[in-house]
């Protein structure tokens, strides 16, 4: 069993992938640009490696933190959209990676990169599933 696309909802998916890819890639070079590479700039001199504002110093490091997790899920979105934009137009695209049903529509319109249909990933996070 498996989803069958046509010509025309294939390319509707593949905007919609990609539409999510550049976000996704927007916001991991925002946090770069504002957390991890501004960290890693300091070594060259250009930056120093004191914050900007001393006084935001401990709000800083919260900030980083969150930069971090952040760019984390972010990294893994962006591998589950380029692993759905390969599975576009296969067996494999649309259905679920836990029971092998089709992902329910309203779903995959709205996250077009999903590799759980709605109930197993209500279970998986019922079951603590926060490891993945
Ligand atoms: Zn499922």
């Amino acid at each position: 069993m498996y989803l069958k696309l046509n010509d025309k909802e294939i390319r509707h998916f593949k905007k919609r992938l990609m539409e999510e890819r550049k976000k996704v890639t927007d916001e991991l070079e925002w946090v770069e640009d504002n957390y991890i590479g501004s960290s890693q700039r300091d070594s060259s001199g250009e930056v120093s490696g004191q914050a900007t504002h001393p006084a935001d110093m401990g709000t800083d490091s919260i900030e980083r933190d969150k930069a971090y997790l952040i760019g984390d899920t972010r990294g893994e979105a962006l591998e589950d959209i380029d692993e759905a934009l390969e599975k576009l137009g296969k067996d494999a695209f649309g259905m679920c990676e836990s029971c092998g049903q089709a992902v329910a529509g309203e779903r995959l319109e709205a996250a077009p990169y999903a590799k759980l249909c709605l109930k197993c990933k209500t279970e998986e996070e019922r079951a603590g599933g926060a490891s993945r």
